[in-house]
């Protein structure tokens, strides 16, 4: 078998066909490890640090002698050989072909986004991420005249799960940490803004958990511009569609996702966000032994609508794929997938979370979802050192209120032109 993408997805489904004997898996992925997306806010926030939610592939199937693991970029997918080639021209092929691939982030066409913003769906984002945030202090802090290019104002693009989570923990990483560091400069100035097209956070959740995530951001002082579109991101500036302009050197996309590059090779079916279309086994039409899972595909659900891209959907789309593979190899039926929906969470900041519990979604706020919250990633994350590192980070900065890494490591992402007042002529109609 051939799987191509070690994520949630990729890993559930070796997992499972790696107990097989008589099974051969080659697992390629552009990383030599696993990467716990969720928690990528935490790690642009100083949080965590980047070991802390990356596990290696190779130690992940180190006592698996039928898995190999293969670092590279896949180029190119053949379907009807069930093969993929990489970059470099090598290529492999198997009984089966899982596609993988995950997700990556999706500016809509917007004029300067994907210049200019700084997206959050790779550990190698959040490290950019954090290296930003750090950079603006430390400029603001040798220069406080830089307050004026919007220095320590700081906008989030999208109100969903990932919008939502970093500008709660953006809030406190400006109101306990920094205010207490960056003793010299003005940290009262700091701003935060969150701008999403829709009327309300955190979409897929309840309309109470609407308001509490409203309500938890305002008391925080984010600035919520809900209902109006971005229309423009520049090096010093972000334009809103109401005609607002706001000064600013640090632009988080949050904005949404689409499949990768790869899924558009090999023409593959494919719909909405250009994810490949499967089928209810999850094996893509016209193309037996193929199999799509997780982000990259649109995985239809029993009212036919495909489920959502999270990262429950991808492990147990993984595992099941992998059942269906060795049903396929025993002659047996393929079955179609059925998702055991555990409900939804998300953080905003310390202590406080909303979870929506199990399939009939029983909602909890505050502290017991904030339990609930570390209990779920715990169990979720990679490897027991991973869990035992990170759990010392949030305890670190539960009762210290210190974060820990906080490394300007990117001196890519942190390069910015101060010199330069990079506001566009067009004057704000209101300037928020
Ligand atoms: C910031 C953020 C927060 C999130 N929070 C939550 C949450 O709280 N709860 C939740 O359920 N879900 C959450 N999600 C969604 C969840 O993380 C994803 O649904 C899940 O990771 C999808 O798993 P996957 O295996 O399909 O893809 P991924 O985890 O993205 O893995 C894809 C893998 O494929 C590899 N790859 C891609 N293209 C290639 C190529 N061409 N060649 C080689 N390798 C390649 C990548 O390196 C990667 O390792 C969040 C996502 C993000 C970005």
């Amino acid at each position: 078998m051939v799987v191509v993408g070690g994520g949630f997805a990729g890993v559930g489904c070796i997992k499972r066909l790696a107990r097989e004997d008589g099974v051969t898996v080659t697992l390629i992925d552009r990383h030599n490890y696993h990467q716990f997306q969720p928690l990528l806010y935490q790690v642009a926030t100083s949080q965590l640090a980047s070991s802390d939610i990356a596990f290696s592939l190779r130690k992940l199937f180190r006592n698996h002698e039928n898995v190999d693991v293969k670092l590279g970029e896949v180029a190119e997918i053949d379907p009807s050989a069930r093969s993929v080639t990489l970059a470099g021209g090598e290529r492999f092929a198997g009984d089966a072909l899982v596609v993988a691939a995950g997700s990556r982030p999706n500016f809509f066409r917007t004029p300067g986004a994907e210049e200019h913003a700084l997206p959050l769906y790779s550990l190698d984002d959040a490290t950019r991420l954090r290296s930003r945030i750090l950079e603006v202090f430390e400029a603001a802090d040798r220069d406080p005249a830089l307050l004026d290019q919007g220095a320590l104002t700081f906008v989030v693009v999208g109100g969903g799960p990932t919008g939502v989570e970093l500008a709660g923990a953006l809030a406190d990483l400006i109101a306990e940490t920094m205010t207490i560091e960056y003793h010299h400069l003005a940290v009262s100035a700091a701003r935060i803004h969150l701008v999403d097209l829709g009327h309300t956070l955190l979409g897929p959740f309840s309309d109470s958990a609407h308001d509490y995530a409203a309500k938890i951001l305002g008391r925080k002082g984010v600035r919520l511009h809900l209902g109006v579109a971005v229309s423009e991101i520049g090096p010093g500036h972000v334009s809103l569609a109401d005609g607002a302009t706001i000064r600013t050197r640090c632009v988080v996309w949050g904005g949404g996702i689409q499949a990768p590059a790869v899924a558009a090779t090999g023409e593959l079916p494919r719909g909405r966000g250009g994810r490949i279309e499967v089928q209810p086994d999850l094996t893509v039409a016209g193309a037996p032994g193929v199999y799509a899972i997780g982000d990259v595909a649109n995985i239809p659900g029993p009212d036919g609508q495909a489920y959502p891209q999270l990262g429950s959907v991808a492990l147990q789309s993984g595992a099941w794929a992998a059942e269906n593979i060795l049903a396929d190899a025993a002659g047996k039926p393929r079955k179609a997938f059925h998702y055991r929906d555990k409900g939804i969470m998300a953080m905003i900041g310390r202590g406080a979370a909303i979870a929506e519990v199990g399939a009939h979604r029983h909602e909890l706020h505050g502290a017991i979802a904030f339990s609930a919250w570390l209990g779920v990633h715990a169990s979720l994350m990679t490897g027991v050192r991973n869990r035992i590192d990170a759990f010392v980070d949030w305890g670190w900065d539960y009762f210290t209120r210190a974060r820990g890494p906080q490394v300007l490591d990117r001196p890519d992402a942190a390069a910015i032109h101060w010199d330069e007042d990079l506001v566009p002529e067009r004057e704000p109609a209101a300037t928020p």
